[in-house]
């Protein structure tokens, strides 16, 4: 009995399924054998022979778990008509509802076929898939009503032994929602509307120059009574981002500049202000707001903010 193969160059390989094969012909004292449960480890000493069960063999190529869509894609079409029936169901019954999605291998064509049923808000109790000349049943599409599109624990249960599309809509009273997966040997692989629906774009296909069209508020001008040059300044900063000219970072960037440089500027003019007060006056609140006899730009401005006094 030889091994089928040696992993590493060097380790050998049975199939325990092999014609032939015999755990007891095993020659070497270490090998891996396969058979209907897996992977095993045969392990020969001086005391003992033993067959050991493995997770993993080092040194083979381990391979993802991979499911493709390979039919042709479902014509969006269908998909709004769907919709539509299911906005419709919604209107009338308040409630979910059902079909079959039917393929025909020969020219790839796509049909959708609701059974009848009864609903309710979260359920649906409907009859098995008729059987058509030259169709397969390849799987569903069900709305849920005004919920959003995701695949409950009664969908898993439903589709675990219906290999096939499963295609869940949601939000029926407002903007339709698509959740679309693929269902093989009871996995679920979630794929993007794009790839299983025909003109269909990707959920997060939003092009870049849609997200820039919208902008920012204008800034909050005018910065403060002594800062009109900076006010300006971000005036036309906010034109230019406002034109495409720069972009957001830009502007925010720029604008945080002249904020700063506004601040600094209104610092700068109070420390002027105070140590400009003459040595007779008694305190700084005094001469800016209450000194009456020394009447100041600055401090015109700060008597007409304060009016209702
Ligand atoms: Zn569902």
């Amino acid at each position: 009995m030889d091994p089928i193969a040696f992993v590493h160059g060097m380790l050998p390989v049975y199939l325990a399924f092999a014609p032939g094969f015999d755990l007891g012909a095993i020659r070497e004292s270490f090998a891996y054998v396969l058979d209907g449960r897996g992977w095993k480890m045969y392990k020969r000493n001086g005391v003992s022979t033993a067959l050991i069960p493995v997770d993993s063999v080092s040194g083979l190529a381990e391979l993802e778990q991979s499911v493709m869509f390979t039919a042709t894609k479902i014509p969006l079409d269908l998909i709004r008509q769907v919709t539509a029936w299911f906005s419709a169901v919604y209107q009338k019954h308040k409630s979910e509802a059902v079909g079959y999605l039917y393929y025909r291998v020969s020219d790839g064509a796509w049909e959708f076929l609701p059974p009848t049923q009864t609903v309710t808000a979260a359920s649906a109790k409907y009859e098995q898939a008729p059987k058509r000349d030259g169709w397969m049943v390849v799987g569903t599409i069900h709305s849920h009503a005004s919920m959003t599109a995701f695949h409950s624990g009664v969908d898993d249960a439903d589709e675990k032994s219906f290999d096939g599309v499963h295609i869940t809509v949601g939000r029926l009273d407002s903007v339709p929602e698509y959740s679309c997966s693929i269902v093989v040997q009871g996995t679920r692989e979630m794929i993007d509307p794009s790839i299983l629906i025909d003109g269909m774009a990707p959920a997060d296909s939003v092009p870049a120059a849609w997200l820039e069209a919208v902008k920012l508020q204008p800034p909050r001008l005018p910065l403060g009574p002594t800062e009109v040059a900076f006010t300006a300044r971000a005036e036309a900063l906010y034109k230019r981002y406002y034109a495409g000219a720069i972009s957001e970072v830009e502007y925010l960037v720029g604008l945080s500049e002249i904020e700063k440089a506004a601040e600094q500027a209104a610092a700068a003019e109070r420390s002027r202000l105070v140590s400009a007060v003459p040595a007779s006056v008694e305190s700084e609140r005094n001469w800016l707001g209450l000194n009456k006899r020394q009447p100041t730009a600055s401090r015109k401005g700060r008597r007409r903010k304060g009016g209702k006094k």
